[in-house]
C-alpha cells in the first residue's frame, strides 16, 4: 500500500460495579434478568429525580486510568451530552467531555513479536444507555425498551491515532480486555456487549505527517467485526484516494451480514450535542492519598505477568501469552504447577493448552466450570512424567476426567491402565512380534532400516497401548542389533 493506515480507538467497557452510575439500581445481566426490572425514577429520567455519583464507578475509573499509566485529574466535571432517542430517557446522557477523569496515557501492546507504545488520549466516566429491541411485524412493526442498562457506569477509552495496522489494533483491543479483566473492572464477556468499540479510520500518504481525513465506525461489538470493518475502510479509503477524490468526513455504521460499512451521517448533519456542565452533580474531586490507594492495590497486570511466567517457570512467550491473558486460567496453571513441582511448568501448561482448552472449546465451558482442578490436572500430569502411565493413556485418562471428574489416580486403577514398565514383559512382547513377523525381519535384515518403526508399532499394540515407549524402543533395538549379528 502506498498509504499508511491510521487508527484511533475509541472503547467503551462497562463497569462491573453493585450499582448503576448516578442512582441505587443494581447492574444485572441483562441476558439473566426480566427487562426493566432494574429501574428506579433516576434512571428512568424523571423530572426531578436527582442523580448521586457511584463512588465505586470512579474508583473503578481511577484503576484503569492508574493501570494505563495516565494523568489524573485533581477536578473533574460532569457533563450533558444532549440527543434524543428512545434508549436515552433523560434526553441527554451525563458524560464527560472538557474535563475527563485522566489523560495522557500509555499503553504497551504486541503486535506479532513486536511491543509498542500507544498513547491514550483520555479516560472518562458516563452512563450506558437502555437496549432497544425493534419488531418487524406484519400488523405493524415496533420497538421494546429495556432499561436495565440505562444508567450502567461506562468507562470511555480513548486512544491518540497511534495505530497503523489490523495487527496493531487486534493487540490493542485484545490487551486492553485483558487489563480490564485483570483490574477486575469488567467481565470481558464481548457477547453480553460489554466491551464496544468505535474505530477511526483515515490514511496518509508514506512518508507524510499530517493525518487525512478520517471516518468513524460506530458500534463495533466484537474483535472481528472491527477488524472486518477496518480493513474494509482502509481499502475503500484507498480506492477513492487512488482516483484523486477525498474522503468524505462522515460517521459509519457496520453492516456484518453485508461485509461492508454504510453512511449515517457526514459531517455537516453531524450532532450538535450541546454540551453544558451537568448542573445536578457537584465537580468530581479526586484527593492524592485516593490516587495513592488505588495505585498501591493495583494487581498484576497482564504484561508483568505475562514476563513472570517467563523468568519463573521457563514458559515461551506464546504459551505465557496465552495463560497470562485471562487471570483465572493464570491462576489455575500456578496452581497446578505448585501442586505438581516435580513436573516441568512447560508440561502443564502443554497439558493446559493443547488438551484441556481443546475440550472447553467443544464444551463451550469455561476453565472454571470445568470438572478438573489445578490438582487434579497435576496429578494427571505427575502419573504421565513418572513413568506410570504413558502419553497416550494420558490423553484417554484426562478426557475421562473432564467427563466423569474422577481423579487420575481412580481411573488408572479402576481401569488397570498402569504403564508396563517391567522389563521382562517388553523383553518377551518384542522377542514374540520378531518371530510371528519373519519376513519383516528379513526385509529389516536387507537393508529396509525404516521398518523399525512398524516394529515398534506392532508392540506397543500387543501390549495394550500400555507398554513404556522408551523401554520398547530401546528393547526392539538391542534385538534387532542381535538379528544382525547373528
Ligand atoms: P470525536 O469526539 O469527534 O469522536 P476526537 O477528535 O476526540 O473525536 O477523536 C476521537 C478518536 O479519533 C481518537 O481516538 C483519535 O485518536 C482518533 N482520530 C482523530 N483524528 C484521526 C485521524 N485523522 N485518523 C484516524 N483517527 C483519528
Ligand atoms: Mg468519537
Ligand atoms: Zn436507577
Amino acid at each position: 500500500m502506498r498509504f499508511q493506515p491510521v487508527i484511533g480507538l475509541e472503547v467503551h467497557a462497562e463497569l462491573l460495579t453493585h450499582s448503576k452510575m448516578f442512582c441505587a439500581c443494581p447492574v444485572v445481566d441483562s441476558t439473566q434478568v426480566r427487562p426493566n426490572t432494574a429501574v428506579c425514577p433516576v434512571c428512568a429520567g424523571m423530572p426531578g429525580a436527582l442523580p448521586v455519583l457511584n463512588r465505586q464507578a470512579v474508583g473503578y475509573g481511577l484503576r484503569v486510568a492508574l493501570a494505563l499509566e495516565c494523568s489524573i485529574a485533581h477536578t473533574s466535571l460532569f457533563a450533558r451530552k444532549n440527543y434524543f432517542y428512545p434508549d436515552l430517557p433523560k434526553g441527554y446522557q451525563i458524560s464527560q467531555f472538557e474535563y475527563p477523569l485522566a489523560v495522557n496515557g500509555l499503553f504497551v501492546i504486541e503486535a506479532g513479536d513486536v511491543e509498542r507504545a500507544i498513547r491514550i488520549r483520555r479516560v472518562h466516566l458516563e452512563e450506558d444507555t437502555g437496549k432497544l429491541t425493534h419488531v418487524r411485524k406484519e400488523s405493524g412493526d415496533y420497538s421494546l425498551v429495556d432499561l436495565n442498562r440505562a444508567g450502567v457506569p461506562l468507562l470511555e477509552i480513548v486512544s491518540e491515532p497511534d495505530l497503523h495496522s489490523v495487527e496493531e489494533v487486534r493487540g490493542y483491543a485484545m490487551g486492553l480486555r485483558a487489563l480490564l479483566r485483570a483490574l477486575s473492572v469488567n467481565s470481558g464477556d464481548m457477547e453480553k456487549g460489554v466491551i464496544r468499540f468505535e474505530a477511526n479510520v483515515s490514511l496518509r500518504p508514506l512518508g507524510v505527517e499530517e493525518l487525512g481525513t478520517r471516518v468513524e465506525i460506530k458500534n463495533l461489538n466484537s474483535f472481528r467485526s472491527m477488524e472486518r470493518a477496518i480493513l474494509y475502510e482502509l481499502e475503500r479509503q484507498a480506492a477513492i484516494l487512488d482516483a484523486g477524490s477525498r474522503v468524505n468526513q462522515e460517521t459509519l455504521g457496520w453492516d456484518e451480514t453485508a461485509g461492508s460499512t454504510y453512511a449515517q451521517r457526514s459531517k455537516e448533519e453531524a450532532h450538535d450535542y450541546r454540551y453544558f456542565p451537568e448542573p445536578d452533580l457537584p465537580p468530581l474531586v479526586v484527593e492524592k492519598d485516593w490516587i495513592e490507594r488505588v495505585a498501591a492495590g493495583l494487581p498484576e497486570l497482564p504484561r508483568q505477568k505475562k514476563q513472570r511466567l517467563i523468568s519463573q517457570f521457563g514458559l515461551s512467550e506464546y504459551d505465557a501469552r496465552l495463560l497470562g491473558e485471562d487471570p483465572d486460567v493464570a491462576r489455575y496453571f500456578e496452581q497446578a504447577a505448585a501442586a505438581a513441582p516435580e513436573v516441568p511448568a512447560k508440561t502443564i501448561a502443554n497439558w493446559l493448552l493443547g488438551e484441556v482448552f481443546g475440550w472447553l472449546k467443544q464444551s463451550g465451558l469455561t476453565l472454571v466450570q470445568a470438572p478438573i482442578s489445578p490438582s487434579g490436572l497435576a496429578g494427571l500430569a505427575r502419573a504421565v512424567n513418572s513413568g506410570q502411565i504413558n502419553l497416550t493413556t494420558g490423553k484417554t485418562v484426562l478426557s475421562e476426567m473432564l467427563n466423569s471428574g474422577g481423579s487420575a489416580d481412580e481411573i488408572i486403577q479402576a481401569r488397570g491402565l498402569e504403564q508396563i514398565s517391567d522389563e521382562r514383559v517388553v523383553t518377551d512382547l518384542v522377542g514374540k512380534v520378531l518371530v510371528d513377523h519373519p519376513q519383516e525381519l528379513a526385509a529389516y535384515l536387507n537393508g529396509k532400516e525404516t521398518l523399525v518403526n512398524w516394529f515398534f508399532g506392532q508392540v506397543m499394540k500387543a501390549g495394550g497401548g500400555q507398554v513404556n515407549p522408551g523401554l520398547v524402543r530401546a528393547e526392539l533395538a538391542r534385538q534387532l542389533r542381535e538379528h544382525k549379528k547373528s
